[in-house]
């Protein structure tokens, strides 16, 4: 999980850069940055934080330049420090590249290891450094090669943005696992994870980036290359279909889809599934309100919004003794007593990962006087663990992955659990189908993960 934004041929392009980052904020809480490219030298500036704590009017205007990479992270390999904030920038032969990356690699510790045999240092515990040292090392081919080569050599999800002089390169894995798109702006160009960072500084969507394809921006306009096309090999298409479910915005277009009709459509297929009779259909906000929408719209049953959300609730630091971990639910969340007493509520979410918010919200659903509570998830059951990107734990702590849907119901104490199964899931992406990745719900990962990497780079 991260955003992705950059920018070429646009003057002020750290400020576009800047309000891009702020509509992918939801993507990724934990470190904003920006590299620009001024004419002669790459700058940049980043740090732990939202982009509205990272940067301010006077650091921007010290990112000067027509060209720029953007990025926030959401930590999934490496830890949780300064140091694997991006964008990240290496020099090397008298050159700086930047890199921004969105995804997970596979096999980067084995190529880490390879690299470090050969002498190469690293800064970091980022998968995405490894790229960096790859393309360094090709490079006196010429950029096209050095990212050939890098294609051809790692696996997994990546969808990545380079600033290298005064070219803005993007190239995304085969398989596509998340999302990139391609926009167009005063004359230049600009690419971003989602279109909603499109939406807001007025640019006009193009196409996506296509999975396998090398796109190079630069003074002579964009270029595009495709490494694998018309080898052998193929490559099953493998868009997250968890950025559908949950962590796209409802206002943007991923793999040339817009989210929000997909999330209704999933409430929609949750009522052909599990038809249900109560007084009104409430969701868990705001995750939970599209497919609540759609099961209200199927079912003719009344949408309530029946808990109430704190949108100024960021993370809490204090450390979790039981008391204070309870207060911290209520915090984000309370339900309206008013509403749901003596009611019996079909409440909608889109996912159960842990399981440890969902019972602690239900057990208030309940305090506030529900009298029945059926809880539908828009998504089925997730059992195993995502190694392209999204931050599942392993398969022990993910609820399902350990307990029967009976189980959970049990421990949730609640009247009705139901999960979408996968076929209402892909109906709900339409021609998307068999173009999507589901190894989160049945374990069949596209790209061969080798296990014994996974103690991984976060380790090292
Ligand atoms: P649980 O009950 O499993 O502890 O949490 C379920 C809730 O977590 C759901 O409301 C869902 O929207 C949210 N959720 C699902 N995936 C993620 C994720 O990757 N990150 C965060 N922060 N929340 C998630
Ligand atoms: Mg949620």
């Amino acid at each position: 999980m991260c955003g992705l934004f950059g920018i070429f041929g646009v003057k002020e392009a750290a400020n576009y850069t800047y309000f891009g980052l702020y509509s992918l904020q939801h993507r990724g809480q934990e470190s904003a940055g920006i590299a620009v490219y001024d004419g002669k030298k790459i700058r940049e500036w980043k740090n732990l934080g939202l982009v509205s704590e990272v940067f301010n009017e006077e650091i921007l205007k010290e990112l000067p330049g027509e060209v720029a990479i953007g990025h926030v992270r959401y930590s999934t390999t490496g830890s949780s420090i300064l140091q694997n904030a991006q964008p990240f920038c290496v020099n090397f032969a008298k050159k700086t590249i930047a890199i921004a990356h969105n995804g997970n690699l596979v096999n980067a510790y084995q190529i880490r290891c390879e690299l470090e045999e050969d002498g190469h240092i690293f800064q970091t515990t980022m998968d995405s450094e490894v790229i960096v040292h790859l393309i360094a090392k090709n490079l006196k081919k010429g950029l096209v090669e050095a990212i050939t080569e890098v294609m051809k050599r790692v696996r997994g999800a990546y969808s990545i943005l380079l600033l290298y002089e005064d070219n803005l390169i993007a190239f995304r894995d085969p398989w596509g696992f998340r999302p990139l798109a391609l926009g167009m702006l005063n004359g230049g160009y600009v690419i971003a994870s989602e279109t909603c960072a499109f939406d807001l500084i007025g640019a006009q969507y193009l196409r996506d980036v296509k999975p396998g394809e090398i796109l190079i921006i630069s003074k002579d306009g964009p270029k595009s290359y495709y490494p694998f096309k018309g080898k052998k090999t193929k490559f099953q298409r493998s868009y997250c279909i968890f950025e559908f479910i949950y962590f796209a915005r409802p206002d943007s277009y991923i793999f040339s889809k817009n989210v929000y009709p997909i999330r209704k459509n999933l409430g929609k297929n949750l009522y052909k599934e599990c038809p249900l009779e109560a007084d009104f259909v409430m969701p868990f906000p705001d995750s939970g309100n599209y497919a609540a929408i759609g099961y209200s719209q199927a079912s003719g049953l009344p949408l309530e919004f029946a808990m109430i959300r704190n949108h100024y609730v960021g993370r809490t630091f204090i450390q979790p003794s039981q008391k204070i971990r309870d207060i911290s639910v209520k915090m984000k969340l309370n339900p309206v007593k008013e509403i749901l007493r003596d009611k019996e509520v079909v409440i909608i979410d889109d996912s159960l990962v842990r399981g440890t918010t969902s019972k602690n919200r239900l057990k208030s659903i309940k305090e506030a006087g529900a009298k029945r509570i059926h809880f539908l998830l828009s998504c089925p059951p997730i059992k195993y663990p995502c190694f392209f990107g999204i931050d599942f734990p392993s398969s022990a702590e993910l609820i399902a992955g350990r307990h029967s849907v009976e189980e959970i119901r049990k421990y949730l104490d609640i009247d009705t659990l139901y999960y979408l199964s996968i076929e209402g899931l892909l109906d709900a992406v339409g021609d998307l189908r068999d173009k999507v990745c589901l190894a989160c719900f049945t374990g069949e990962y596209p790209v061969e993960v080798d296990f014994s990497f996974r103690k991984d780079i976060a380790e090292v």
